[in-house]
């Protein structure tokens, strides 16, 4: 089955024509909203589809503690929590992890080839298949179109790429075989995936229960709030106010 869903940023294609979902699941607001999206398309449709969520912990990088990042497993952990709450019939598994180091200085590749192996190696674990043996999903979104930050950088600047779209929507899709990976909103930035949270009624919980900062120990009181000061925080501030609500 395939589905595409209207939005006011673009329409966000979703295939269906498999035993196996996978999702990289960080534990940020986009992901987050990504899980429930796919839940709620298995649960609607009545698929017997599993979904694998699929997160890469962050090592800390340093030996100095207040520079470290709080973990962002127990964030992985509540979307999981939201989705299967809302739609218990659906076979959604505990997170699978691998850590890795992640430092922007070296392009983010530790944790780019974490990524790649934790879903590859569920592929190679897989025997049953429909058309394809796992559809690999993940939430990643297009930088805004205005300059957002504090830091006089941007360390997303790979997002600001767009890339070659599915049809007549805001999807990127590439296929190995049977293996296919979809980035549903890949060409359309946060404010997606804000509207699509607050449509599905979930946008407060959402903002509860997901980190996007990734402000260290100093600027989170060790993880006990949001920086409100990086990158990220400032790309969800200007997601949260801009988004059309309807
Ligand atoms: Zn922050």
């Amino acid at each position: 089955m395939e589905t595409k869903i209207e939005t006011p940023y673009g329409k966000v294609y979703l295939n269906f024509e498999t035993k196996h979902v996978s999702l990289l699941l960080s534990g940020g607001f986009d992901s987050m909203v990504m899980l429930f999206l796919l839940a709620k398309n298995i649960n609607d449709h009545n698929l017997d589809i599993t979904i694998h969520p699929q997160t890469v912990g962050k090592v800390n990088t340093t030996d100095d503690l207040s520079k470290n990042k709080p973990s962002n497993f127990p964030y992985a952990d509540n979307a999981v929590y939201l989705s299967k709450k809302h739609f218990p019939n659906v076979k959604i598994l505990d997170k699978e992890y691998i850590l890795a180091y992640n430092s922007w200085m070296d392009r983010s590749k530790p944790l780019v080839d974490a990524q790649r192996k934790i879903t590859w190696d569920l592929y190679l674990n897989l025997t049953d298949e429909k058309k394809y043996r796992v559809i690999n999903y993940n939430g990643v979104t297009r930088n805004p179109p205005i300059v957002v930050g504090n830091e006089g950088f941007n360390p997303e600047k790979h997002r600001n790429k767009k890339v070659l779209a599915h049809e007549d929507t805001v999807t990127n899709i590439t296929v190995h075989e049977t293996m296919m990976f979809v980035e549903p909103f890949r060409n359309a930035d946060k404010r997606i995936t804000f509207w699509l949270a607050d449509n599905m009624g979930i946008l407060n919980d959402v903002l509860m229960l997901s980190r996007s900062c990734e402000g260290n120990h100093d600027l989170t009181d060790y993880g006990a709030k949001e920086c409100k000061w990086c990158w990220w925080c400032c790309e969800r501030e200007w997601a949260m106010k801009e988004y059309k609500k309807s």
